[in-house]
């Protein structure tokens, strides 16, 4: 029997959250237009939405909270700040932004350009919007294994190495400002790479003379699935395997909403002098002054504080054992998931689950509103509601091959019984799955469809 930590933290301030009726479930669905995004969290009793900026701080950040420093300029919370970063990720420079995608926005206003590509193993949907706004084009170059949900390969989000080489050598180098790797793959389900791809991914851009830029959100996980799972890094800490990839790269950016575990926060960083120069003259004007950029003091304090916590290896083996623990769960009731579980979510296979219902119907759309009409429990459909899309020159429907709903799980937010109630709900609606129907569009925008469509049962 595998062994799940238990959590390694103790509760010592809680939030209340209700279940509401399954009238009022009813009810509030129809109003949000059967659309998850548009739920009061109020009415939602498990929310697995996202595990972005919904972990809960510890006592120790709460504390740095207080210690903020809140000068304009050269303040001590972005000292430790900084020192915090020299240690964990090594480069020379950093600016602290908002988020994750302000960094990506900075980075492509300073080396973007119109007709330029970004290869990368699958960038996020921020990074992907960021690269297009400024007319370029992100290129996603995952190996084989990541589009099979049952292959259990142990780094499903390497680079496939051949690919980036034929890549690269057909577009040329000059069509090529910089190059990413997203570590974990947040887009492909959360899975890690492996020390040896990143090497080999740091070697092809350099051979090119290409500056290599990790998207680092959830860099911690990756760090320790590594240490679970690549020979040669079981005696290694955490901090030395991060210290070994960031040593690869000219750069990153991070959303600090994932592994530095606060609420908001983020930041670019990088060796190069002259692109520092830029950067900083782009945050002035987009975010604020260098020693600060988008946050308060005190939010540089808790993201210095949270960096230490989220690379702690007693956290990491509970959190990575936390989403597994739900995965195989769902597993021994005959429910498909993605394999193996990633690190910060679990995707459910809704179109195995309910293949009685036509992609055009949307199934993972079908299983997301039945999570929270069976137990108030909110995840987020990945599939044809946010992927399908006409054909440029046929006006066929091309389908997403996976019709997934993504169950991600906040930091330190829940325990095992919530993950226990959510595997018996999901069971209960494999019960009585035949009975599920599909949904249909009463109102869709163009664009980011997903976030603000309406639907009606079918
Ligand atoms: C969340 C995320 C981002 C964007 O960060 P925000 O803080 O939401 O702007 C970029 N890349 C990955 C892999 C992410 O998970």
């Amino acid at each position: 029997m595998t062994i799940y930590p238990p959590e390694p933290f103790r509760i010592k301030t809680v939030e209340a959250i209700r279940l509401i009726s399954p009238q009022a479930r009813q009810e509030a669905l129809k109003q949000a237009g059967y659309n998850l995004f548009s739920l009061k969290a109020e009415d939602v009793f498990i929310d697995l939405l996202t595990d972005s900026g919904t972990g809960a701080m510890s006592q120790e950040q709460w504390a740095a909270i207080m210690r903020g420093d809140e000068s304009y300029a050269g303040a001590r919370s972005y000292y430790r700040l900084a020192e915090a970063m020299q240690k964990i990720f090594g480069f020379k420079h950093f600016i602290p932004t908002h988020q994750g995608r302000a960094a990506e926005n900075i980075l492509c206003a300073l080396l973007m350009g119109a007709g330029k590509y970004v290869p990368s193993n699958m960038h996020f949907d921020t990074t992907d919007a960021n690269i297009r706004a400024r007319g370029g084009q992100p290129v996603n170059l995952v190996c084989e294994a990541a589009s099979d949900p049952t292959n259990r390969d142990p780094f499903k989000g390497n680079m496939d190495l051949e690919k980036l080489r034929s890549f690269i050598q057909t577009t040329g180098v000059e069509n090529i400002p910089f190059g990413m790797i997203t570590i974990t793959n947040n887009a492909g389900g959360g899975q890690p790479v492996s020390m040896a791809n990143l090497k080999a991914v740091a070697a092809i851009y350099r051979q090119f003379g290409i500056p290599f830029f990790i998207d680092a959100c959830r860099y911690a996980e990756n760090a320790y699935f590594i240490k679970l799972r690549e020979p040669g890094y079981q005696n290694k800490s955490t901090l030395e395997i991060a210290n070994e990839i960031f040593a690869l790269a000219d750069g990153a950016t991070m959303s600090a909403k994932k592994d530095a575990i606060v609420n908001i926060g983020g930041f670019l960083t990088m060796n190069d002098d002259g692109l520092y120069q830029r950067a900083c003259n782009e945050l002035i004007l987009r975010e604020g002054f260098p020693t600060y950029g988008g946050l308060a003091g005190r939010d540089l304090d808790a993201l210095a504080t949270g960096l230490w916590e989220g690379l702690d290896e007693s956290y990491l083996a509970y959190r990575l054992g936390q989403t597994a623990y739900l995965g195989e769960r769902l597993l021994e009731m005959g429910i498909p998931i993605v394999e193996p579980p990633g690190g910060h979510a679990i995707y459910i296979d809704a179109g195995r689950l309910l293949p009685h219902i036509p992609q055009g119907h949307f199934p993972g759309q079908a299983l997301a509103v039945e999570l929270y009409l069976e137990g108030g429990i909110r995840g987020v459909e990945i599939g044809s509601v946010m992927f399908a899309h006409p054909h440029p020159q046929t006006g066929e429907m091309v389908y997403p091959r996976l019709e997934l709903v993504r169950l991600a799980i906040p930091r330190r937010v829940y325990t095992q019984s919530h993950l226990d109630y959510v595997a018996e709900s999901t069971a209960r609606i494999k019960e009585r799955r035949q009975f599920l129907r599909g949904y249909k569009f009463t109102y869709a925008p163009e664009l980011l469809r997903h976030f603000t469509a309406r639907f009606e049962p079918l």
